[in-house]
């Protein structure tokens, strides 16, 4: 039980969203949603929860994510006969779209699926500024069968045109894009054997972290955030140099498309992925350290995929796709915004002003006010009633606050049917007849 002193308060890595914050929330969402159904998305809304076989097998047993970040439960059986199932809170939202799309047979349809979503996952990590434990993704997959052209660079080089766009539509400044070609699966293991060797000289002098990667999952070093092992990480052999033909000239044409759509971009020949079928391109977009977030968090990530549907019992279907941290994107335009070098200020996190606000004088009044009310939302106004109990200061102080119009409803205005009106931004007080006020609200609204 809790008491007053000691008031329950959210789970440790999870927050409230609060107005005006939820404001910019929307904001970004309805953006992004505007920008993928410009690119020919759809929506997909797959379950929170799902069987945890799901990421076992989609995420991958021996990720962090999987084997220590998940939010997994026996969910209890309703008969004696009934096995109790394995249930966790989606970590990610791809290996949920996979599997819609093979429960719903998209494939068969023959063409390319490009399929959006928004969401929260979880994931029990370290909580700290930018990493929750419940965290938002917007993200987006383009799959299908390779006779859709799934397998095509021109998607992938889209994607990334389709990331920029959005980036500059949401106005985030200075974010870079960083890009890597993993190749294929066999071109991985060619690389990882000459990984384990140029490792193995020098293994002892990397911290333990690493000596313990370059055993089990050598490509793991590159990702080190290390700095004491950057300099001998850097002198290992590059993926580059072990792609075959076919992944190169991929790699070759999604760049050559990103130079004719003038999207900037740097490769970073130390991103590479863990997983067997991450295939090609993978990439990463951030932003300079002072943007809200530490230099270790990305804003978004992704990469192209080829195996992921078949280890999930589905027929092939190679694809690519990325999410955005909501949480961190949220937090860059927040810094953003607040930095004196960047003009123009971009955001503005005040509530917007209502429309208007009805101010009854007794609460004889409240009956009226809520029907005046009504009227005026119903016209497509944002409106707040006051409280018949307040004085006539007080209303007027209160709609200051909140409105651009205060409407005033006293006893001779509800018998009259004339409302009396005042307009905070030019300070005109004027009568109008009531069914006239929706009409000059909304002109008002428009100037
Ligand atoms: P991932 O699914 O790990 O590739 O992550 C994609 C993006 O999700 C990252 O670039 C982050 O922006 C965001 N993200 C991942 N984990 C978290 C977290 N714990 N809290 C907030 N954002 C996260």
């Amino acid at each position: 039980m809790s008491t007053p002193s000691n008031p329950l308060k959210a789970v440790r890595g999870t927050r409230d969203l609060l107005p005006p914050e939820t404001a910019l929330w929307n904001r970004v969402e309805s953006i992004a949603r505007a920008v993928f159904s410009r690119y020919g998305f759809g929506e997909i809304r797959t379950p929170i929860f799902e069987d945890t076989s799901l990421f076992a097998r989609g995420v991958g047993e021996e990720t962090d994510i999987v084997s220590k970040e998940m939010y997994t439960w026996e969910d209890r059986a309703r008969a004696q006969s009934e096995k109790a199932q394995s249930l966790t809170l989606r970590p990610e939202n791809t290996a949920g779209v996979v599997r819609a799309y093979i429960e719903h047979k998209l494939g068969d349809t023959g063409q390319l699926q490009k399929l959006y979503y928004i969401g929260p996952q979880f994931r029990r990590e370290r909580p700290q500024r930018g990493r929750y434990r419940q965290f938002w993704q917007i993200g987006a997959e383009v799959l299908g069968p390779t006779t859709s052209g799934s397998e095509s660079p021109l998607r992938d080089a889209e994607v990334l045109e389709m990331l920029a766009t959005l980036l500059d539509e949401l106005g985030v400044k200075n974010w870079q894009l960083a890009l890597n070609s993993v190749g294929s699966t066999e071109d991985r293991k060619r690389y990882n054997a000459a990984l384990r060797e140029a490792l193995a000289p020098i293994k002892s002098q990397l911290c333990p972290d690493n000596q313990r990667r370059a055993e089990t999952n050598p490509l793991r070093v590159l990702d080190s955030k290390e700095p004491a092992d950057q300099a001998l990480i850097d002198t290992l052999p590059k993926i580059a140099d072990y792609l075959d033909e076919a992944s190169r000239n991929h790699f070759a044409q999604v760049c050559a498309a990103l130079d004719s759509c003038t999207v900037p971009y740097v490769i970073n020949p130390r991103l590479v992925r863990g997983l067997d079928y991450y295939t090609r391109t993978t990439f990463e977009f951030t932003v300079p350290d002072g943007s809200g977030l530490g230099t270790q968090n990305a804003l978004l990530g992704g990469g192209r995929y080829d195996g992921l549907s078949e280890m999930l019992g589905g027929p092939r279907a190679p694809g690519i796709g990325f999410a955005i941290g909501e949480d961190r994107l949220i937090l860059t335009l927040q810094a953003q915004a607040e930095a004196p070098a960047i003009e123009p200020r971009t955001l503005n996190l005040e509530p917007p002003k209502l429309d208007a606000y009805i101010a009854p004088m007794g609460t004889e009044r409240n009956a009226a006010a809520l029907a005046l009310a009504r009227e005026l939302r119903r016209a497509g106004l944002s409106v707040e009633v006051g409280d018949g109990s307040f004085r006539l200061k007080k209303s007027f102080e209160a709609a200051d606050k909140v409105a651009r119009h205060i409407i005033i409803l006293g006893e001779d205005e509800v018998k009259s049917g004339i409302l009396t009106v005042k307009s905070f931004a030019t300070g005109d007080q004027f009568k109008i007849v009531s069914e006239e006020i929706a009409s000059r609200l909304c002109t008002a609204k428009q100037e």
